[in-house]
Order: C-alpha cells, then structure tokens, then sequence
C-alpha cells in the first residue's frame, strides 16, 4: 500500500480556487473581466455585506445560451483560446477558462444569460461546476451573475475574510482598476443599495478619472500620447503638484490590462526626484500597448505580473517621455466635466 493518493475533484477543484478566488473582490474582478471580453459597454456591479454573503455582475455583452452554460463552469473551458500558441496573441483579459469553475466551486452561483439571437432567455443554477436547475427566462441580452455565500465550504477560510467594509474597499480598488483601464465601458457600483461610482459610457478616460478620482486629480495631470514604432503609451502623470504617500494611485496597464510592475513604477518615480518632496510618489494612469508576443502575461492565475520581451526598450520609451514631460511641468487645462 502506497502512502501516497491521488486527491478526489472535488479537492483538487477547491485547492486550483484557492489559487484565483482568495476574496470576494477576486470573484468582483473574475466577473467584470468576463463581461469585457463579452464585448459590454456597460456594467453594473451590485454587493451586499463586503460581497461576503452577495455579489451580482449585470452586463449588456454576448450572452451565453443553455450549452455555453453548461460548459462555462466546468474547469479549463474558454472560448478565449484554441491552442498553447494563442497565449501569446492573446488579448482577452481571461484565457485560463478556470474563473467560474472556481467560483461555483467554493459559492452558490445564479446565472442569467441571453444571447442576441435567441429570443428566450436561460436561467440557471450552478454548484460545483454543474448546473442543478435551469429555466427559459425572459430577459435583456447580455449576462448576470449572481454569487452567493462565498466560501460556505470552506469556513476556514471564510474565518479569515475581513470586515465587510475592508472588504468592499478592495471591490472597490478593483472597479477603479478596471474602470480606469476600460473608460468605454460605463461601470456603476451599488454598495448596500448605495451607488458608490457611475461612469458614463464611451467616456474619455479624463472623465473617468475625474469619476473615480476626484477633481484634485483631474487638474494636476499631465496628458501622455506618445508613439514609437509599434509602441503606444498614453494616459496621464501626475505635474509636480499632485503626489501621494504610497503607489496606490499608480495604475499601470499592458494593453488595457491592469499589471503591477515595481520596476516600471520606480523608473517613473524617478524622473520626479527634485521635483515632488522626498517620499512622495507620483501618481499616473498609463496604458502600454504594443504587440501581445511581444509580453507575457502567462505568469500567476491572477495575472497581475507580467514579463516584457524587450524590456529595456520600454523603460527607455517611458523614461525619455516623462523626462520630457515634467520639464517643463505643464498643467493640462482645465476641462468640463461631465455631470
Ligand atoms: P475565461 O475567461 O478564462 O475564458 P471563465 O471561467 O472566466 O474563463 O469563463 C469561461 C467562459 O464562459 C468564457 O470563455 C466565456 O466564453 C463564457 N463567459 C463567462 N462570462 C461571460 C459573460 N459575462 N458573457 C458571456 N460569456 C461569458
Ligand atoms: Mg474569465
């Protein structure tokens, strides 16, 4: 007899959650991304109690039909790849196809869905990756999903969540990433029936700024629109004006998808040395785009790191425009903002 098993599913899918679901802003953020790739312009995102006992994400995207359903939540399904290779031409913010599996895998999870060719709508009930019931329903196009207590097998873990406010601030950090890196898309926060943020749709990211956070922001920001080659960095820095304490207003996007980058951030804070006070960072809203092989996002399920190819031709790129940016310090006029 052997001292070692092989786990049952059951285990090994709860142990493969852990990796993506750590709280319920995972879930907050698995969900938006999905209702991006589905091509919505407008998302609404409603919690009650930190997202601890409910979450809903109401999108106007694709929709998804009865069999789509079935196959949405079961581990390793994507429509976002065919093959190993498109991992490097991705430019979904999902490919995993591990998200939702995850999800019905440690909460109760409610579909519904429409697509624009069919003219009823599903709704469905999933546990486990398996839907248990499903019903026709009338609805709009586009998809909601409902999570509800999170974490109700594992209570362990469901000890270790915070305080349903600390945790409908990391909800809210995570809208006000994907807001400002999407400032098409019109989000609307509903805390406890509360709307916390309301973007509008095809909103100029100025707005959104402005939106998520706050005028001080919006009159201090330098404009940012360069192009090289096959690299485009637009956005906004911060003038010599506006700087914080810590990098929580540092938001840095490859391609529309929110990275952390330490390295790239101090490059940035470089240039802003005798400018700003000592300690003080800058605050910037960056957008990096270039050629998806020519970066790989492959590296953690929750896909914050990345990995340039070339990275010293990137942090050259944004070293010579900041540099040229912030001397002198120009201050963007002002401009109206939207109601
Ligand atoms: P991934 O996003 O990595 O593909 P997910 O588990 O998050 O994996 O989702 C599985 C699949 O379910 C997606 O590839 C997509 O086809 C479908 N899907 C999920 N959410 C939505 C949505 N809001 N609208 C339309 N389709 C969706
Ligand atoms: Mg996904």
């Amino acid at each position: 007899m052997s001292k070692i098993k092989i786990l049952d599913e059951s285990t090994i899918q709860q142990i493969a959650a852990g990796e993506v679901i750590e709280r319920p802003s995972s879930i907050v953020k698995e969900l938006i991304e999905n209702s991006i790739d589905a091509g919505s312009d407008n998302i609404i995102i409603e919690i009650q109690d930190g997202g601890k006992s409910y979450i809903r994400v109401t999108d106007n995207g694709e929709g998804m039909n009865k069999e789509d359903i079935e196959l949405a939540f079961k581990r390793h399904s994507t429509s976002k790849l065919q093959t190993v290779e498109d991992i490097y031409n991705v430019l979904s913010l999902g490919f995993r196809g591990e998200a939702l599996a995850s999800i019905s895998s440690v909460s109760d999870v409610e579909v519904l869905s429409k697509t624009k060719n069919s003219d009823i709508g599903i709704q469905a009930f999933v546990k486990n990756g398996h839907v248990v019931e499903s019903n026709s329903i009338g609805c709009p196009k586009g998809t909601t999903i409902i999570v509800r207590n999170i974490f109700y097998n594992l209570p362990v873990r469901q000890k270790f969540l915070k305080s349903s406010n600390i945790e409908s601030n990391h909800i809210s950090e995570i809208i006000n990433k994907l807001a400002l890196g999407n400032s098409k898309v019109s989000f609307k926060f509903i805390k406890d029936g509360n709307i916390i943020l309301k973007t509008p749709q095809n909103n100029t990211l100025l707005n959104t700024i402005y939106s998520v956070l706050g005028k001080d922001y919006h009159k201090n920001l330098i404009p940012i629109n360069y192009l090289v080659n096959d690299l485009k960095i637009s956005g906004f820095i911060s003038n010599n004006n506006l700087y914080r304490a810590n990098r929580n207003h540092q938001y840095l996007y490859i391609n529309g998808r929110y990275i952390s980058n330490l390295n790239l951030s101090k490059i940035i804070e470089k240039q802003y040395k005798s400018l700003i006070p000592l300690n003080r960072l800058p605050v910037f809203i960056l957008n990096i785009e270039l050629s998806p092989n020519e970066v790989d996002i492959n590296i953690h399920p929750t896909k914050q790191e990345v990995k340039f190819v070339n990275s010293e031709y990137i942090y050259n790129n944004i070293t010579n425009i900041i540099r040229e940016k912030l001397m002198p310090s120009v201050v963007v006029p002002e401009m109206k903002p939207f109601n």
